[in-house]
């Protein structure tokens, strides 16, 4: 297989610079609503806030990858004197928790670098995070040339574990016959 560049697009966060505004939800939510900019749910933003102001926690994880089965990590994790779990960190949408899923449909969430149309020079989250919490990074990578269906597969996974693949196949069938 041959090699291409690939550009790698990251998200960089210093936790020390957040102060819980959750203005990083509110843009992105609103960004991603349909149609754009109508309304602002945080639960249906892809960056979401670990959020506890008694504790001084304050922490913007933005949502990866769909995972079908929640993982055995439960470790803690204590930086500068504040407790974390192993799943503040994560950036999945799984089985074991709420967040990195569309309220409706509960079909997972995944940032896509606001790459939507049109497509952002910069995040929307980066954009509004006033204080520099979030800083926006690009890399080139060398990678195995390969055809991305990924995304496609991701959705329809988490469809079939949702409402069977008969269901999914009965109702592709029907809207084949619709055209
Ligand atoms: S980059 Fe865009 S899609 Fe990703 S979390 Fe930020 S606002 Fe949301
Ligand atoms: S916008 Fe920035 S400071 Fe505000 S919650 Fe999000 S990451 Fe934190």
């Amino acid at each position: 297989m041959s090699k291409v560049k690939k550009k790698v697009k990251v998200i960089k966060i210093d936790v020390d610079k957040c102060n819980g505004c959750r203005a990083c939800e509110v843009a992105c939510s609103a960004f991603h609503a349909s149609p754009k900019y109508s309304s602002n749910n945080p639960a249906r933003s892809r960056i979401r806030l670990i959020r506890e102001p008694l504790r001084d926690v304050y922490l913007p994880v933005y949502a990866g990858e769909y995972a079908k089965a929640e993982c055995s990590g439960r470790g803690k994790y204590v930086i500068d004197g504040k407790e974390y779990s192993e799943c503040d960190f994560c950036r999945a949408s799984c089985p074991s928790r709420d967040v990195f899923k569309e309220p409706d449909s509960g079909l997972p969430l995944k940032c896509d670098m606001c790459e939507d149309d049109p497509p952002q020079e910069k995040p929307l989250c980066v954009q509004w995070c006033l204080n520099d919490a979030l800083t926006y990074e690009e890399r080139e990578e060398e990678v195995e040339e390969e055809v991305k269906m990924e995304d496609v597969e991701v959705g329809l996974e988490s469809m079939v574990d949702k409402y069977g693949l008969q269901k999914i196949m009965d109702t592709v069938t029907r809207l084949s016959k619709k055209e």
